[in-house]
């Protein structure tokens, strides 16, 4: 066992090993994981994290990087060997600066996702980011898992979001990457190379990142369509004429709609009629709140003329906004209230996207006996939570007979997505969840390389060891 008294001197109060104070970061949000380690440290600064980071290396301890551990992979959960130690960046929670001409925030690791979007709001800026665990994530873990979210469509993912980088290497130096330049060629791009590698390169420590100017209006439609390939054509259509201004393009099942009804008290279905698919658009303009609904009406009755949608709801205030969206926004807690999830967050070309839903929903439903589809996810992006839960009325009892098919469901899925040259992790990272079944269907000449890449950086397999990649062989 290292000597962690040393530590201990240094970090009196935040390195915790009192099981009861290290139990929340020894498991995930889930609950779908859980390890142990050596102690959980919380440094302030960037000089504590290299300080850690050089004991860590001094005494060949693990680190396994934790932000506010809601990633859905199990990256930031430590394994079950009680060898590693988890550093938790919670504590790093200052905006360093605010340059509004430039339209950059410079923010510690640990800032929440949302403390970054109020700190450029109350600057008079849009920090665009957004998903349901923004409460709670913070932005070195976005970066880290290179999160997407509902305005991907619109701004990109985080990785589009960044400009520069500070990361802490394996062996405690200070890379002081924070650059707020959007042009700059001079070299192979270290910031790429850390956003997305889920902690196994370097510890993310601060970040500048883009602002843009906030929008005057937003509007959302939530409008039922007979179908996905109707929903494709939708989105085609609400592209045409809302050019830029078209922020999110959610699509999701009438199963998805029925379960978050049930399961979510607030939940109030805004249409006259059911359909099979709801898609879910917002627009955002910097024109006045008039304009905005003159351009989703016309945009509406164009899609009502050309029988792609049956009927719609439009939010005219605030509040209405805030309940059509969490229609969109409660499903992953209203499938996870209904019991046993299979989640597969995958990616295809947008068009392939209805003939994949109907014939692997159709396969599925055939093959395993015990399955229900629940698909929604972020059409714009051609991004799909293409999830399996029990069928309506399974019980209990069924959970283990559905917890079995896994490995096989996520087989099937996973295969059929690779023919069609789509990604088995759109948007939630590998960590353990992925990692072995990522590097089953990747380009052996990308595993040789990315496997270079982390002996590079990390050659005694020290940074968040198990998760994104199998380890070369030695
Ligand atoms: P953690 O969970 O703590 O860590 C995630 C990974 O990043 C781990 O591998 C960890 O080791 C590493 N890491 C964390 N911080 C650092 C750091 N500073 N330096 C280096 N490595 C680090 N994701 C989407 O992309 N889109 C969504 O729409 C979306 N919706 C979600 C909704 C809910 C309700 C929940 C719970 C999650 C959702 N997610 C979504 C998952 C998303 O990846 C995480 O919420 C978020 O990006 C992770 O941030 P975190 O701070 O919680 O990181």
């Amino acid at each position: 066992m290292p000597p962690i008294e040393s530590l201990r001197e240094r970090f009196a109060g935040r390195l915790l090993t009192d099981p009861a104070e290290t139990a929340a970061h020894l498991t995930d949000w889930r609950g779908k994981w859980t390890g142990r380690a050596i102690a959980v440290a919380q440094p302030d600064d960037t000089d504590g994290v290299a300080a850690i980071m050089r004991w860590c290396h001094a005494h060949r301890v693990a680190v396994v990087p934790q932000g506010g551990n809601t990633g859905l992979s199990g990256g930031a959960t430590p394994d079950g060997s009680g060898n590693s130690l988890v550093l938790s960046l919670a504590r790093m929670r200052r905006v360093r600066a605010i340059d509004v001409p430039n339209n950059t925030i410079t923010a510690e690791a640990g800032v929440s996702l949302h403390g970054v979007q109020t700190a450029a709001r109350d600057a008079g800026r849009l920090f665009p980011l957004s998903l349901a665990a923004e409460g709670s994530c913070t932005i070195g873990g976005n970066l880290a898992t290179n999160a997407g979210g509902v305005q991907v469509l619109r701004y990109g993912n985080s990785r589009d979001l960044c400009l520069g980088l500070e990361v802490v290497t394996v062996d405690g130096r200070v890379w002081h990457g924070l650059k707020g330049l959007r042009k700059d060629n001079t070299g192979y791009d270290l910031r790429d190379l850390f956003i997305g590698s889920e902690g196994t390169l370097g510890v993310i420590t601060a970040a500048t990142l883009k602002l843009f100017p906030l929008p005057n209006s937003k509007m959302v439609a939530f409008a039922a369509v007979a179908s996905a390939q109707a929903a494709v054509a939708l989105l085609e259509l609400a592209q045409a004429n809302f050019a830029d201004g078209l922020t999110a393009f959610e699509l999701m099942s009438d199963t998805c709609i029925a379960l978050v009804e049930k399961h979510v008290d607030a939940a109030r279905f805004p249409l006259a009629e059911r359909a099979a698919w709801y898609a879910l658009i917002e627009l955002s303009s910097t024109a006045d709140e008039a304009e905005t609904a003159r351009l989703m009406e016309r945009m509406l009755g164009l899609a009502i003329e050309r029988e792609l949608i049956v009927d719609a709801a439009v939010s005219t205030n605030i509040g209405q906004f805030r309940a059509l969206w969490a229609l969109r926004e409660d499903i992953s807690e209203a499938q996870g209230a209904e019991g046993k999830t299979i989640k597969h967050d995958i990616s295809l070309p947008i068009t392939l996207i209805p003939d994949f839903v109907e014939q692997t929903s159709r396969e599925i439903l055939e093959r395993f006996a015990l399955a229900r589809m629940v698909v929604f996810g972020h059409l714009g992006d051609g991004n799909l939570h293409f999830n399996v839960s029990p069928p309506a009325g399974a019980g209990p009892d069924a959970a283990p007979a559905f917890v079995a098919q896994e490995a096989a469901l996520n087989k099937f899925v996973h295969d059929a997505v690779s023919r069609l040259g789509g990604s088995i992790s759109a948007e939630h990272g590998l960590g353990v969840l992925r990692r072995d079944e990522a590097s089953r269907y990747r380009d052996p000449t990308a595993q040789a390389l990315m496997q270079a890449i982390k002996q590079a950086l990390d050659p005694l397999g020290l940074m968040n060891p198990g998760k994104v990649i199998v380890p070369p062989a030695r």
